[in-house]
């Protein structure tokens, strides 16, 4: 399938009014198919594996912002760090040690989501609350990262009811964290809705959708 910039376009005029980030998710993804966006003036563009992810910016104008939204191996992590926008889904304090670790090398500070999980399905990454109260403690003793706020994906499901309740479960925990944060660590972005579900997912407070198959097509 083609690039759908009417799409794009329509899309990014509907969140741009509700000030909301559009994150192009070109995951399988040709780098062409990204460059037609690219052209449309988008930047932000988000990748699920590191190998992937490295091949395409290599290829591709410096000026593109790349996010990581996959499952991020430690041992991978200083592959990213030099370059990379936003690591989305940072799902353990295991893993957050290290991209501060890296960071400090590079001397720079990542900017990190912490994923919470907030759907059914077991199979999903991501904190638990109480996981989620425990790495929000340990933020002060890190410098080689900074904590920008939460990303979390709900069921995938026709059950909508049940999207909506998951979404207002991540918006409360970010309420309640933001009341509760730390000096150096501002969370401001609320990384929640992608294709399917972005509709809810803005209504319920989300600052950041991350939208793959209703721009690029479907994935094979
Ligand atoms: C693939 C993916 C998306 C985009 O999914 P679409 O349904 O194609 O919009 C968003 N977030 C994450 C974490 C993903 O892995």
């Amino acid at each position: 399938m083609k690039v759908n910039k009417e799409q794009y376009q329509t899309l990014k005029k509907e969140l741009d009014s509700q000030k909301v980030e559009l994150v192009a998710v070109s995951k399988t993804k040709p780098v062409a198919d990204i460059l037609e966006l690219y052209e449309l003036g988008q930047r932000d563009f988000a990748e699920n594996y590191v190998q992937e992810l490295l091949e395409k910016a290599s290829q591709l104008p410096g000026d593109i912002r790349w996010h990581f939204i996959g499952h991020l191996q430690t041992n991978k992590v200083k592959l990213i760090v030099p370059f990379v926008q936003l690591i989305q889904g940072v799902d353990s304090l295991k893993l957050l040690k290290e991209i501060d670790k890296q960071g400090m090398a590079v001397g720079k500070q990542i900017n990190c989501l912490l994923q919470v999980h907030i759907a059914r399905e077991e199979t999903k990454f991501g904190l638990n609350e109480e996981e989620l109260d425990e790495v929000m403690k340990n933020l002060k003793d890190f410098t080689g990262v900074k904590v920008t706020g939460l990303m979390g994906m709900a069921s995938f499901t026709e059950n909508l009811i049940l999207v909506r309740e998951e979404f207002k479960k991540l918006k409360n925990l970010f309420d309640k964290q933001v009341q509760l944060q730390t000096t150096n660590h501002k969370l401001q972005t609320l990384s929640m809705g992608m294709s399917s579900d972005y509709k809810i997912a803005v209504e319920e407070g989300s600052t950041m959708v991350r939208i793959g198959s209703l721009l690029f097509g479907n994935r094979t």
